[in-house]
């Protein structure tokens, strides 16, 4: 979306920009490389290294799926496809290999009901299988009774270090400045616009825009709070688990579909994709409230959760895992992600709180970032913009 709001501020010095944003995870480079493709001056800031292990989108595999058990969600994905579809395309990176999806749970289970819902009001096609069905299409998998497992083809895996990777690239290839090791430590608005405060590899460094957008994900309590905003965020430990497999035939993609199993424990998994003759899986932790600069270690507990699950319903399945990968969730209360301008300083825009589902989105809520950032105060003209994703929402507890 064209800006004549944001170029009507006056910018001269070598250090101003359009837009700054603060963040250079999956949101954060999608938002700079929509804006930079918007012909926008940005500055991307990130305060380690782009790629580094300590926030939430590194890794080999995210899952990215039309099933979602809201018809509002699941009509954002169609687009979304498309849009990772195009990145690959321009870059030349293999980004996105369908696969398929099998989820799991009892049949009665509010994600599977409000799935199947949505999946039929917007016509998109679906099988169930009762747990004496599923041996013969997957037999990866044995459902206790009572269960069903419903299958949807548009599901498929994101190479989530490389995405993010190529967006940082394609951001900087249509203009954007990249500054990495670069800390923000104070944020001003001034006026209409916004001066950042920063510690680099330069020393003390200062900035200003006419837009500001905060994506620093499990960093952004600090960086909200600095502007008096404390939306209810919890920022949790999560961890990723490589078993190996008896028969890599029977996990290769093509062969297997991704999966969830939606009942508690609540886990999800990959066909082999990242490591040979290992599938990836990980549970859902909940409880495990962190400080993300705290050094973290494997919680054996939970592994020793999820290996009692995988025993229990995957076929061929090494009982302990030969790799535990730890990453970050930052959650707000309902699991609905937050994305607005903030309430007193409009040309900030914020997004956080994508938890354990935003990889998915992050090329569409880039733009949308980029759409708020660029527009006036008040307008959400954006295709990927949800009521639900409003500040407001979140303060009203
Ligand atoms: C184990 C795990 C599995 C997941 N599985 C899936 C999945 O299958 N499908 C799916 O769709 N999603 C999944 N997700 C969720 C998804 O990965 C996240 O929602 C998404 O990566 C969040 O991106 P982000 O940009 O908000 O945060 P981050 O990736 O954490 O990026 C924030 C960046 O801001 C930087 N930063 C913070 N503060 C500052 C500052 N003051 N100055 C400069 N830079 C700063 C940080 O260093 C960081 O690089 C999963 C997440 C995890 C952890």
């Amino acid at each position: 979306m064209a800006s004549q709001w944001v170029s009507g501020m006056s910018i001269n010095s070598q250090q101003s920009y359009d837009v700054i944003v603060v963040g250079a995870g999956a949101m954060g480079s999608a938002a700079a490389y929509h804006l930079a493709g918007d012909g926008q001056r940005v500055l991307l800031l990130e305060q380690f290294a782009t790629g580094h292990t300590r926030g939430s989108s590194h890794g080999g595999s995210r899952i990215i799926r039309y099933t979602h058990d809201k018809a509002d969600y699941m009509r954002l994905m169609p687009p979304l496809f498309d849009l990772w579809r195009q990145l690959e395309a321009e870059s030349g990176q293999p980004l996105l290999q369908m696969t398929g999806g099998l989820y799991m749970g009892p049949a009665d289970e509010p994600f599977l009901c409000g799935a199947q819902e949505a999946l039929a009001t917007l016509r998109h096609s679906y099988q169930v299988f009762a747990p004496g069905e599923l041996a013969d299409a997957f037999p990866q998998f044995c459902l206790p009774a009572g269960w069903l497992a419903l299958y949807q083809a548009h599901s498929g895996i994101l190479a989530a270090s490389r995405c993010v990777e190529t967006l940082v690239r394609q951001a900087v290839k249509r203009g954007a400045t990249l500054r990495e090791q670069t800390q923000v430590q104070q944020i001003t608005p001034m006026g209409d616009g916004v001066r950042v405060q920063a510690a680099g590899p330069a020393g003390h460094e200062t900035f200003s825009a006419a837009r500001l957008i905060i994506t620093a994900g499990p960093w952004a309590p600090r960086l909200l709070a600095l502007l008096q905003l404390t939306p209810p965020l919890k920022v949790t430990h999560q961890q990723v688990a490589y078993f190996a497999v008896d028969q890599p035939d029977l996990y290769a993609v093509g062969r297997c579909p991704l999966y969830i199993f939606t009942a508690l424990p609540h886990y999800y998994g990959f066909p082999i994709f990242e490591k040979p003759g290992h599938v990836k899986i990980g549970l859902e932790m909940v409880d495990t409230v962190v400080d993300p600069d705290a050094p973290r270690e494997a919680d054996p507990a939970a592994v020793d959760e999820l290996s009692a699950a995988v025993a229990q319903t995957m076929v061929g399945v090494q009982p302990r895992p030969a790799q535990v990968d730890l990453c970050l969730y930052t959650e707000t209360p309902t699991h609905d992600f937050l994305i607005d301008r903030h309430p007193e300083h409009p040309q900030i825009a914020i997004g956080c709180g994508f938890s354990g589902r935003g990889f998915k989105f992050a090329i569409g809520f880039g733009r949308l970032l980029a759409d708020l950032a660029t527009s006036p105060p008040g307008s959400y003209a954006s295709e990927f913009w949800l009521p639900r994703f409003a500040l407001t929402q979140f303060l009203a507890g």
